[in-house]
């Protein structure tokens, strides 16, 4: 997807420009007011530029740009819905815990498979 968008200059002396995202953009690209975008120019049309979402781990608040992120989510069946998103880090750590502890509260179940 691509849009056609016009940066403003600042005003302010600083060189920064002003890029105004339109509903249509933020809706395609699931971006909402108060994301965190990465800008870079795209290597195949120097008149473009690529912006990118990046999430931040709900956990340490690093940035997921370059990994990616897992996401841990809850929809009950009462309408709560709850989630967490991690960068590898994190998310390697919960699955890891949640093994593990599992493992240990369980170890001396007569019916529990091992695992
Ligand atoms: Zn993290």
């Amino acid at each position: 997807m691509s849009w056609k968008l016009t940066c403003r200059d600042a005003g302010d002396g600083s060189g920064d420009v002003i890029l105004e995202l339109p509903d249509d953009l933020l809706q395609a690209a699931g971006m909402a007011v108060g994301d965190t975008l990465e800008l870079e120019r795209d290597p195949n049309d120097s008149t473009a530029i690529r912006l990118t979402k990046v999430v931040l781990c709900d956990v340490c608040n690093a940035s997921t740009a370059e990994t990616g992120h897992g996401v841990l989510q809850a929809q009950w069946r009462d309408g709560e819905a709850e989630g967490m998103r991690l960068c590898r880090s994190c998310f390697n750590y919960a699955m890891a815990t949640l093994r593990s502890a599992h493992r240990v509260n369980h170890m001396f179940d007569d019916d529990e498979p091992e695992q």
